[in-house]
Order: structure tokens, then C-alpha cells, then sequence
């Protein structure tokens, strides 16, 4: 493909969505260019989001030991002084690693990589504000894709400061661990990051304007989540909304509309996050985004100019890297006319708190609410021997019946490994699967996802007892 353009695709953004679009055209032969500042090659993903949030869960769950303490008393750890600088070293390992394995393949599949900051200078042009500030190359494209993701929302009237006041981006640049945090926003950011704090031993106040956090997932996860926080020391305030908050070199008071006043160390607000389209000059290629910075797609992620594809947080819903990488890799195969596969509705949802939770499919309240009849069966951790092996006593997987057809429609879990579990759920559901299918299956022992079999069986057990009482007593 060439028609006097400098690339067959220009792909704006080095994230997820951004990486395996340009993989993908480079895969089937075309000429291809990523545009990203060098620092950020690997985008939020790698850099300010899911990677470092990840690893430092990861880095706090081994330097606490909490996960032996089960098994080795409750003043079990690691190392008792825990500093950012023992956080910070494996974020910047995993950081650094990661982006390299980023470069190499873009450097692998031929792609070259531009540093620097684009916008639109002309529907097919692109203009580069090149790493440093002082040059500007020009690209032309025949296609070119938006994969420039989101930043964190400012509410306008909070004074960010970058030490005291923070959003979650800004929270990877702590000099020490804060001995008091104040959270603003229960979504998945804020619930994760205030969980690793009150493992670090922080007192973090939850404040979220809404009566409940995270109410996509199941409530009885929540409760069981909710209680392991407050057990860490952790304090909600739900329904509550921020007035204002004012810092000093001392500390911040955080004031909620309702009066109340919370003292904190830091506050870290995680309020939404907004797509970063302001920089992309978006009226010179014929596009406008919405109020919060998104651009709209059709099916095939395709923008309202024909040659512009857009993917990944740009987009909205879901936001999760996970989805951005399909999207990228489906967005080049229609630009380039490659046969692909939509992505299924069957989506996992992981939420890396401590402890982890994780969910496919329906829930019961969304079944109760279709009036489609449902069974239940739940398994816990500590009747599993690898739970007690791996001192998890509070882990649950819950699966979803239905009572009639036996296909399995949700599984939920939570506790260890919660996130790597729900795939075999979601494998069973994928192929439409029946709760028989894990009772006559036979699976490793000792491991958790033998909880499967467990539940399975406990779902089975319920149903037989219906089934039996229904004909005995004659219900119809
Ligand atoms: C704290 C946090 C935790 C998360 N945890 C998870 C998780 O556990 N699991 C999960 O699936 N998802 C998680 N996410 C979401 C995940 O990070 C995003 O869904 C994913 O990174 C989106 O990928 P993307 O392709 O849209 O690009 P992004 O990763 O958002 O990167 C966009 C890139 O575009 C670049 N860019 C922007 N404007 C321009 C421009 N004008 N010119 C050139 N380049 C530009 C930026 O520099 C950036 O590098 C998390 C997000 C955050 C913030």
C-alpha cells in the first residue's frame, strides 16, 4: 500500500491498544510508525497504571508477609521497615524490563518508533512535537489510529500539589510511605491503592459520594472485601462528598459536605479520568470528542472519518488493558481488510485489592432481577487443602446455576489467585458449559482451583434437594 503517504499507519500512542494495532498492520506487511514520548513507551499501562500499581501490590503483599500470617502468627513479616525506597525498586525493575520488551517488538515487526507528542495537522497529517520541545517532524499516514488513552480528572476545585493533595498518578512519586491517607473515590483505582496502603500499615479513609463501592460486583464479595479493610485498620465514608481540602506543610483536612473533617497525612483522589485528546488538535482531522475527552467508535473502532480508527481508554468502557489490546489488534485488521472475529461479550473483571477479586458472567442480583431461576454454589479456601497450604482461610468462589438448563452463568471469587481462577469459569461458560461438566472432571489435588469441583458439587447437592422436595410435596 502506497500512495505517496510517509506510512501505512500511524498509530498515536504507545499503550496496549496502540502496540498491538501497529503489531498487527506490521504483521501484514504494511509500513508503520508508533508516535509516543520515549518516556512513556509502553503508555499508562506500563508506566503510571496497571504495571506499577500491580507490582507494588505485589512488592507489599511479600514485604508484609500478610499472606504467612496465617500460617506464621499475625506479627509475621518480611521486613519490618518497610520504605518506598524497597517499593520503588521493584516498580522500576519490572518498569524497566517491561519497556524493553515493549521496544523489542516494535523494533522486531519494523516499526519505528517516533518520541514525541502528535497532533493533527490535516486529516491524513500528523505533526510531531519531537522529545525536548524545540523540533517538529511531519508524518503523513494512509490510516492512522488514536490510542492515546486517559489522564487523571482534576476536580477544579482542588489545589493538586504533587506532595500533599495527589491523583493516583501522581501517587507513584511518594517520598515515604504516608502514615494516614485519605482516598477520594471508591472505583477500582481508588479501592486498589487505598488497600495496599492499609497493608503498609497507612490509616486510610475511604471517602466515595456514592452508597456503595464497586456495585457491578457481587455484593456478598464486597462485604467479605470490606471486611478485611476495616480489619487493616481501613474507614469508609460512604455517601459522602468532598468540600474541599486544604494542605500545609503539616498535613491535609479533608471536608466533606456533610461537615465532618479527616486529618490525613496525604490525599489521593481518584476521581475518573478524562481522555487525552485536548493535545490532538482533533477539528483539523474532522473530529470532536465529548465532555469527558472520549472519542465515539462504531464496531469496528472505527471514528467518524473513515481512515481514523480510535481504541483502547480514548474510547470509554471498559478501559482495562486487556480490552484495549483486542481493540487495537481489531481496529488494523479492518483497516487493513484482514477477516477477524468480534471480541466476545464474555469479559473477566479483575480487581487487585488486597485481598484480590475477580468475576465473568451474571450476578444474582442482575438474574433476580430477569426473574431467571438460579442455584448457588459456593466453596471456601480453608475446607481446600491448598488453602490452608497457602494460609488463605477467607477465600471464596461462588458459582451460578441455572436451575433448569444447569449451564454455568457466573462464577465469582476472592481471595488468592482470585484473578487467574475466573478463567476456568469463564473457559466453561465460553463454551457453553454445564455445571456437569466440572462434576465429572477431574482436577489437581491439592489446588484452589479445585474450589470449582467444590462448588459444583454444593450447586448439584441444592438442586437435588429441590428437585426431590418439588415432586415429593408436589410443587410444580
Ligand atoms: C492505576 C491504574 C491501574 C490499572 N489497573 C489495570 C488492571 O489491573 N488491569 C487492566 O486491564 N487495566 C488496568 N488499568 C487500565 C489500563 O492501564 C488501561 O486500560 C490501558 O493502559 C489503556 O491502554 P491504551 O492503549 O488506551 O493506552 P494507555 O496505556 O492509556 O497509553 C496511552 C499513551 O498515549 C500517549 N499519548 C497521549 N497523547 C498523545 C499524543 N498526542 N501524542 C503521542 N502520544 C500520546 C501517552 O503518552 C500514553 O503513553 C489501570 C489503570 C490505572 C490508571
Amino acid at each position: 500500500m502506497d500512495h505517496g503517504f510517509d506510512v501505512d499507519l500511524a498509530v498515536i500512542g504507545s499503550g496496549p491498544g496502540g502496540q498491538k494495532a501497529a503489531i498487527m498492520a506490521a504483521k501484514l506487511g504494511h509500513r508503520v510508525c508508533v508516535i509516543d514520548r520515549l518516556h512513556m513507551v509502553g503508555g499508562v499501562c506500563v508506566n503510571t497504571g496497571t504495571i506499577p500499581s500491580k507490582t507494588l501490590r505485589e512488592a507489599v503483599v511479600y514485604l508484609t508477609g500478610m499472606q504467612m500470617r496465617d500460617l506464621y502468627g499475625a506479627s509475621y513479616r518480611v521486613k519490618s521497615d518497610i520504605t518506598i525506597g524497597d517499593l520503588l525498586a521493584r516498580l522500576q525493575h519490572v518498569i524497566g524490563r517491561e519497556t524493553e520488551v515493549v521496544r523489542a517488538q516494535l523494533l522486531r515487526n519494523h516499526i519505528e518508533l517516533i518520541g514525541g507528542m502528535a497532533a493533527f495537522t490535516d486529516p491524513h497529517t500528523l505533526s510531531v512535537e519531537v522529545d525536548g520541545g524545540t523540533q517538529h517532524r511531519t508524518v503523513t499516514a494512509a490510516k492512522i489510529v488514536i490510542a492515546t488513552g486517559t489522564t487523571p480528572a482534576r476536580p477544579p476545585h482542588i489545589e493538586f500539589d504533587g506532595t500533599r493533595i495527589l491523583d493516583s498518578d501522581q501517587i507513584l512519586t511518594l517520598d515515604h510511605v504516608p502514615d494516614s491517607l485519605v482516598v477520594v473515590g471508591a472505583g477500582v483505582i481508588g479501592v486498589e491503592y487505598a488497600s495496599i496502603f492499609a497493608a503498609l500499615g497507612t490509616r486510610v479513609t475511604l471517602v466515595e459520594k456514592r452508597p456503595r463501592m464497586l456495585e457491578f460486583c457481587d455484593p456478598e464479595l464486597i462485604e467479605s472485601l470490606k471486611f478485611h479493610l476495616r480489619d487493616q485498620g481501613m474507614s469508609f465514608r460512604f455517601g459522602e462528598e468532598v468540600a474541599s481540602v486544604a494542605s500545609s506543610g503539616h498535613g491535609t483536612i479533608t471536608t466533606l459536605a456533610s461537615g465532618k473533617k479527616i486529618a490525613a497525612e496525604v490525599v489521593m483522589y481518584s476521581a475518573g479520568r478524562q481522555g487525552a485528546t485536548a493535545r490532538l488538535d482533533l477539528p483539523k482531522a474532522g473530529l470532536t470528542a465529548d465532555d469527558r475527552g472520549r472519542l465515539v467508535v462504531d464496531e469496528n473502532y472505527r471514528t467518524a472519518v473513515e481512515h481514523v480508527y480510535a481504541v483502547g481508554d480514548v474510547i470509554g468502557f471498559p478501559a482495562l488493558a486487556a480490552t484495549s489490546m483486542d481493540q487495537g489488534r481489531l481496529a488494523a485488521s479492518h483497516a487493513f481488510d484482514e477477516p477477524a472475529n468480534e471480541l466476545r461479550d464474555l469479559q473477566p473483571i479483575g480487581i487487585y485489592t488486597i485481598p484480590e477479586l475477580s468475576y465473568c458472567g451474571r450476578t444474582e442480583e442482575d438474574l433476580t432481577s430477569e426473574a431467571v431461576p438460579f442455584e448457588v454454589g459456593i466453596s471456601r479456601y480453608r475446607e481446600l487443602a491448598r488453602g490452608q497450604i497457602v494460609g488463605d482461610p477467607y477465600g471464596m468462589l461462588k458459582l451460578i446455576v441455572h436451575s433448569e438448563t444447569r449451564h454455568l452463568l457466573g462464577v465469582h471469587v476472592f481471595g488468592t489467585s482470585a484473578t487467574e481462577l475466573v478463567h476456568i469459569g469463564q473457559a466453561i461458560m465460553g463454551c457453553g458449559g454445564t455445571i456437569d461438566y466440572l462434576v465429572d472432571t477431574v482436577l489437581n489435588y491439592p489446588t484452589l482451583s479445585e474450589a470449582y469441583k467444590v462448588a459444583a458439587l454444593d450447586a448439584t447437592n441444592k438442586m437435588r434437594a429441590v428437585d426431590r422436595l418439588t415432586s415429593v410435596i408436589g410443587v410444580d
